[in-house]
């Protein structure tokens, strides 16, 4: 990294890089520390040690506050529930002291979700919009998800990118919460998300025997496939196996800040964001070759 950094002489490194799915880090915690944590440090040295004038981001998470009272601002102190959370509040802190240290411009992002049609198929939200478009036509029967109620801040990531750029064209280094200022739980983006391809849901049960079902449809009942879902039809199910050991129950951001400081305001809306999302995964099907004829077909016929 040092070499690299030294041959090229970036203005500006954006570091992304990190093991940044919260479940899989219950199950390889030293690798996220490695990956997460320690990765942040190496590119810092690197940086110190080249002595190139670089300008630094640093992708801190909102994952860093864990289970502290929301809304969440830069003032609020962390309380991770997650390895990734951990390895990154010691990057953050990482960040800050070579800051105070030795003068470089590295500044702290600490971002709200973002999200956007290239989301990894783990998260929620795109697990769910992928779903939503497959059950709609055929191709899925059902939806299997871990806890409901978790809910999130959750914006467009073009939107949090812009801010990334915005943050390192300041005067001085700093650090600035990004968020939308609403929060939303995973049922209601699931809700959604259904409502989107024109289907109802209702829930039956609790607990980890919860599941939702098709209320209503507003499309018709034969459109030449074989599975096309239908009232009553069980489309969202709970496998406990998504639950986590310690769960972050509630996100909800203050940005207050980078509204000031940057001009930063998000573009899209939470129906918005769901809509482009589900669009983007209907538009996958078209192109997927055994589903096109299929999806094609009717969406043509609208
Ligand atoms: P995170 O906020 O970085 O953990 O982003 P995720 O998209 O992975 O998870 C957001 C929230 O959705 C968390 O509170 C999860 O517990 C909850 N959730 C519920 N069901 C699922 C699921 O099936 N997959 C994932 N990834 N999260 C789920």
């Amino acid at each position: 990294m040092a070499d690299l950094i030294y041959n090229i002489q970036p203005d500006e490194i954006y570091h992304l890089g990190a093991q940044s799915h919260v479940r899989v880090s219950f199950d390889m915690p030293e690798y996220t520390g490695d990956v997460t944590g320690l990765g942040t440090v190496r590119l810092l040295e690197a940086i110190r040690k080249t002595g190139v004038k670089t300008k630094f981001y640093q992708a801190s998470s909102s994952e860093m506050f864990g289970s502290a009272p929301a809304p969440q601002n830069e003032e609020t102190p962390f309380e991770p529930r997650s390895p990734y959370a951990a390895a990154k509040v010691y990057a953050y802190w990482l960040v800050r002291n070579y800051r105070d240290g030795y003068n470089l411009f590295v500044t702290n992002g600490i971002l709200f979700n973002h999200e956007s049609p290239r989301r990894g198929e783990t998260f929620v939200t795109r697990k769910i919009t992928r779903a939503v478009a497959r059950i709609r036509y055929g191709f899925q029967d059902k939806l299997y998800l871990g806890n409901l109620e978790a809910k999130r801040d959750w914006g467009y990531a073009p939107d949090y990118v812009r801010a990334m750029w915005l943050m390192l064209q300041q005067e001085g280094p700093s650090d600035y919460v990004i968020a939308t200022g609403e929060s939303h739980s995973v049922r209601e983006f699931c809700e959604l998300a259904f409502q989107q391809v024109g289907i109802e849901l209702e829930w039956r049960g609790s607990g980890t025997s919860e599941i939702g079902l098709v209320k209503s449809t507003s499309f018709p009942a034969c459109e030449g496939l074989n599975k096309v879902p239908r009232p009553g039809n069980e489309v969202v199910a709970i496998d406990p196996r998504y639950f986590r050991p310690t769960e972050v129950e509630y996100l909800l951001g203050d940005a207050s800040r980078a509204r000031k400081e940057l001009g930063w305001e998000p573009s899209v809306t939470f129906s918005q964001l769901i809509k482009i999302m589900v669009d983007a995964d209907i538009e996958e099907l078209q192109n997927l070759e055994q589903c096109q004829d299929v999806v094609r077909k009717i969406v043509n016929a609208r």
